[in-house]
Protein backbone atom coordinates (compact mmCIF):
# COMPACT_ATOMS: atom_id res chain seq x y z
CA UNK A 1 0.00 0.00 0.00
CA UNK A 2 1.46 3.51 -0.99
CA UNK A 3 1.39 5.53 1.48
CA UNK A 4 -0.43 8.47 1.08
CA UNK A 5 -0.21 12.50 0.68
CA UNK A 6 -0.63 14.41 3.75
CA UNK A 7 -2.40 16.28 1.89
CA UNK A 8 -4.94 13.36 1.42
CA UNK A 9 -4.75 12.64 5.26
CA UNK A 10 -6.15 16.16 5.62
CA UNK A 11 -8.63 15.98 3.02
CA UNK A 12 -10.13 12.77 4.22
CA UNK A 13 -9.54 13.85 7.59
CA UNK A 14 -11.85 17.19 6.98
CA UNK A 15 -14.01 15.57 4.43
CA UNK A 16 -15.09 17.61 1.14
CA UNK A 17 -17.73 19.88 2.52
CA UNK A 18 -15.72 20.93 5.50
CA UNK A 19 -15.91 19.37 9.06
CA UNK A 20 -19.09 17.49 9.72
CA UNK A 21 -19.44 15.84 13.46
CA UNK A 22 -21.94 13.06 14.45
CA UNK A 23 -23.17 12.39 17.58
CA UNK A 24 -20.17 9.32 17.69
CA UNK A 25 -17.55 11.94 17.07
CA UNK A 26 -19.19 14.10 19.43
CA UNK A 27 -19.47 12.39 22.41
CA UNK A 28 -15.96 10.41 21.72
CA UNK A 29 -14.27 14.26 21.65
CA UNK A 30 -16.38 15.60 23.87
CA UNK A 31 -14.33 14.95 27.17
CA UNK A 32 -11.56 16.12 25.24
CA UNK A 33 -13.77 19.38 23.98
CA UNK A 34 -14.76 20.46 27.55
CA UNK A 35 -11.04 19.87 28.86
CA UNK A 36 -9.81 21.75 26.24
CA UNK A 37 -12.38 24.52 27.24
CA UNK A 38 -11.67 24.54 30.83
CA UNK A 39 -8.23 24.68 29.98
CA UNK A 40 -8.74 27.73 28.18
CA UNK A 41 -7.51 26.47 24.65
CA UNK A 42 -9.07 26.98 21.68
CA UNK A 43 -11.64 23.69 21.28
CA UNK A 44 -13.25 25.00 18.80
CA UNK A 45 -10.19 25.02 16.44
CA UNK A 46 -9.17 21.41 18.01
CA UNK A 47 -12.22 19.95 17.08
CA UNK A 48 -13.88 21.93 14.24
CA UNK A 49 -17.72 21.58 13.65
CA UNK A 50 -18.41 19.72 17.07
CA UNK A 51 -19.67 23.09 18.98
CA UNK A 52 -22.20 23.30 15.29
CA UNK A 53 -23.42 20.31 16.48
CA UNK A 54 -23.70 20.90 19.95
CA UNK A 55 -25.75 24.19 18.84
CA UNK A 56 -27.98 21.71 16.51
CA UNK A 57 -28.13 18.65 18.92
CA UNK A 58 -30.35 18.98 22.02
CA UNK A 59 -29.24 15.30 22.89
CA UNK A 60 -24.73 16.55 22.88
CA UNK A 61 -25.68 19.44 24.13
CA UNK A 62 -27.13 18.23 27.20
CA UNK A 63 -24.08 15.86 27.43
CA UNK A 64 -21.83 18.35 27.60
CA UNK A 65 -23.32 21.04 29.54
CA UNK A 66 -23.77 18.03 32.37
CA UNK A 67 -20.16 17.49 31.41
CA UNK A 68 -19.38 21.04 32.62
CA UNK A 69 -20.81 21.27 35.56
CA UNK A 70 -19.61 17.94 36.58
CA UNK A 71 -16.35 19.49 35.68
CA UNK A 72 -17.39 22.33 37.71
CA UNK A 73 -18.23 20.84 40.66
CA UNK A 74 -14.84 19.26 41.03
CA UNK A 75 -13.26 22.23 41.38
CA UNK A 76 -11.74 23.44 44.83
ZN1 LIG B 1 -25.50 14.75 18.63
Amino acid sequence: MEPRHPTDVLRGLLGPRGPEVGCDTCFDELDRFVELELAGEDADAAIPGLRAHLEGCPACREEHESLLALADAERP
